[in-house]
């Protein structure tokens, strides 16, 4: 077995002793594997173990590895900060958007979705961790975010999406995804789209075996499974550097 692979198992253990643990069933946690910076070969190693499901965090690096994966009966999500005019580069590949953060990128997939004749399955990332530097909209701003998304008829509101504040503190990090399940249950009673919004993307490789015990139905791991990343914003690919 290649080590990309017993990672994966590694972590698919957690996540199932983490659900059963906390009163959840071992199979209600999917799991996004994270691949930025991991080059297309390392992610077949993954594939063969199993891997379906896969995120991106940039638009020009999911295309290309898309692309290069083509062949892998694999589905895309885009996890990470997604700008407007880039909106039309990421329906390439993502059949999900887990980074629905303001109205303007709603207005601008809904009108490409329209245009394609297609729908979009997306989760509204939150920032539960009132970091300065993270996207996300504020908890308050969250159900009057959820009447306007009623409005457009392409995207298909999941959940919810949250990365907890970078610490060691897990006090802190709970109080983060307690807040997305907060805001998830209040939805589910008071939101337009009421009983869709079942979804709850939280925990990457630090800290996604608190994130299933707080309610996670999804984790996103990459450094788990891949080893760690030597560079925040590395580039494999000749001529990516400064892709976003
Ligand atoms: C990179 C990333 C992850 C995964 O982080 P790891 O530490 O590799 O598990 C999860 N979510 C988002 C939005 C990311 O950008």
């Amino acid at each position: 077995m290649s080590l990309v692979a017993s990672n994966l198992a590694g972590v698919r253990a957690r996540i199932v002793d983490a659900a059963l643990r906390s009163g959840r069933a071992a199979d209600s946690v999917r799991v996004v594997l994270v691949t930025k910076t991991v080059e297309p070969d390392r992610v077949r190693e993954a594939i063969a173990a199993g891997a379906r499901d896969l995120g991106e965090n940039k638009v020009q690096e999911g295309r290309r590895k898309a692309d290069a994966l083509s062949d892998e009966p694999v589905r895309w999500s885009m996890i990470g900060h997604l700008q407007s005019n880039k909106v039309k580069d990421a329906l390439r590949f993502a059949s999900e958007v887990q980074s629905l953060d303001r109205l303007s990128l709603a207005t601008a997939l809904e009108k490409r979705l329209q245009f394609l004749g297609r729908g979009l399955d997306v989760l509204v990332q939150v920032n539960t961790s009132g970091e300065a530097s993270k996207f996300g909209l504020a908890p308050e701003d969250v159900p009057a975010f959820l009447k306007e998304l009623a409005g457009f008829h392409a995207l298909r509101p999941k959940g919810f999406m949250t990365l907890a504040t970078f610490t060691p503190d897990e006090h802190e990090v709970r109080r983060c995804f307690q807040s997305l399940r907060d805001i998830r249950d209040r939805a589910l009673h008071e939101a337009p789209q009421g009983e869709h919004l079942t979804q709850l993307s939280m925990g990457m490789s630090g800290d996604f075996e608190w994130a299933v015990e707080e309610g996670a139905t999804i984790v996103r791991v990459g450094q788990a499974v891949f080893g760690p990343r030597a560079l925040p914003n590395s580039h494999y690919w000749p001529g990516a550097a400064g892709a976003s």
